[in-house]
C-alpha cells in the first residue's frame, strides 16, 4: 500500500470522518511538525492509536512550521514529512495543519480524543477547554524516549563542529575570508531561488582552493532582502546555499558558515551591507582580529561593510576573483 494514500485533503477527511464515525469507530486526533521522524515520535502515535479506533494526523505546514518554530526550520518539507508520517501502521489518515493551532480542526471533524505526547498537563493544552465543550477528551502520552528533532539537530550541528580525527595535526586556522555569494561567488541573477540557477563564476573553486590552502577559513556574508519583501523565502535560499555547498563540497571546499540578513532596506536593520554588523558578528565567532579578517564582494556595499567591520577589503567581481585571492595572500605573506 502507498502510504500517500493516507493523505487526505481536508474536504476528503471530512468524508472519511463522517463514514468512520457512521461504523461506529472511535476517531483520535493528533498533530506536530514531524521534522525528522525520531523513536519517541513513533512510541507516542503508536500509544495514540492505542486510545482509539482511528487515528488522524495533522502535519504543520511549512509555513506554520517556520513561524512557531525557527524560521529555518523544517528540514524535511511538508509533502514528505506528510508521507512519513502516513508510512506508520499506527496512522490511518494525514493531512496538513495551515494554522499554527489545530482548533479549527477539532472543532471541523469532533474527534472523541485529542491527543498530543510531550511533557503538558492535559489542563494546559490551550485547545483542551474546546475539545471538552464538544464532548471530546483530552489525552497527553508521555514521552519514552529522551529524544527531539531539535536534539538530532543539535547532535549534526556539533558533529559538524569537530575537526575529522585524522585532521587533528591540520594547520592552524590563519584569518577569515568572508564572501559576498551573488556576484562574487556565483553569477548574479536577481533574487535568486532556483538551485538549478546556480553558475559558480570562473577562477572561484581555484581561489578558494588557494586560501583554503593558505590556513584561511572561508564563510558567506549574503544581504537576501528578497525574502523580507516576500520574493522567495528562508527555505528557497538554503536550497540555493544547498547547490552551491554540495558543488564546493564535491571539491573540498568547506563553507564554515553563512551570515544573511533577510531585511528589506526599508528595515534599515544594522546587518545588512553596507552596514557592518554581518562582518563584525563572523569575527566575533571566529575569533578572528580585523587584521586577519578579509571580505571578498562585488559591490560598493561589501567593501562599504568590510571597511566599517575595519578589516580590509577585495573587489572581486566577475573575472576578478583570481587576482583578488593572490592579493589576499599577499597580505598573509
Ligand atoms: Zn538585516
Amino acid at each position: 500500500m502507498d502510504p500517500g494514500a493516507k493523505i487526505l485533503s481536508l474536504e476528503q477527511m471530512d468524508q472519511w470522518v463522517a463514514s468512520e464515525k457512521a461504523a461506529g469507530r472511535r476517531i483520535g486526533f493528533t498533530c506536530g511538525s514531524f521534522d525528522l521522524l525520531h523513536a519517541g515520535h513513533v512510541q507516542y502515535l503508536a500509544a495514540a492509536r492505542d486510545l482509539c479506533d482511528r487515528l488522524i494526523v495533522a502535519v504543520n505546514s511549512d509555513a506554520s512550521v517556520g513561524r512557531y518554530k525557527n524560521p529555518l526550520r523544517p528540514i524535511v518539507p511538508e509533502r514528505e514529512r506528510m508521507y512519513v508520517v502516513a508510512g506508520l501502521a499506527a496512522v490511518d489518515a494525514v493531512t496538513v495543519l495551515e494554522d499554527d493551532r489545530p482548533l479549527s480542526l477539532l472543532l471541523r471533524w469532533k474527534p472523541e480524543m485529542y491527543i498530543k505526547g510531550g511533557d503538558y498537563k492535559a489542563d494546559d493544552l490551550r485547545s483542551g477547554e474546546d475539545v471538552r465543550a464538544y464532548g471530546g477528551k483530552v489525552e497527553v502520552i508521555r514521552p519514552g524516549f529522551d529524544t527531539s528533532s531539535s536534539k538530532v539537530i543539535e547532535r549534526i550541528g556539533v558533529l559538524s563542529a569537530h575537526a575529522e580525527p585524522e585532521a587533528a595535526s591540520a594547520e592552524a586556522v590563519r584569518g577569515l575570508v568572508l564572501l559576498d555569494r551573488d556576484g562574487t561567488l556565483i553569477r548574479n541573477v536577481p533574487f535568486l531561488h532556483d538551485p538549478s540557477k546556480v553558475e559558480i563564476l570562473p577562477g572561484v573553486i581555484e581561489g578558494l582552493e588557494k586560501l583554503q590552502a593558505a590556513g584561511l577559513r572561508l564563510a558567506i556574508v549574503s544581504n537576501q532582502q528578497g525574502i523580507g519583501l516576500g520574493y522567495f523565502t528562508i527555505q528557497d535560499f538554503i536550497a540555493v546555499n544547498q547547490a552551491l555547498l554540495r558543488e564546493l563540497g564535491s571539491r573540498g571546499i568547506r563553507i564554515s558558515k553563512i551570515y544573511f540578513c533577510s531585511h528589506s532596506l526599508a528595515e534599515q536593520c544594522s546587518c545588512r551591507k553596507p552596514a557592518a554588523g554581518m562582518v563584525i558578528r563572523a569575527m566575533r565567532d571566529f575569533k578572528t582580529p580585523r587584521e586577519q579578517t578579509f571580505l571578498m564582494g562585488d559591490s560598493d556595499e561589501d567593501m562599504q561593510a568590510g571597511a566599517a567591520a575595519g578589516c580590509r577589503t577585495v573587489r572581486a567581481g566577475e573575472g576578478g576573483f583570481a587576482a583578488g585571492v593572490e592579493q589576499i595572500i599577499s597580505w598573509m605573506a
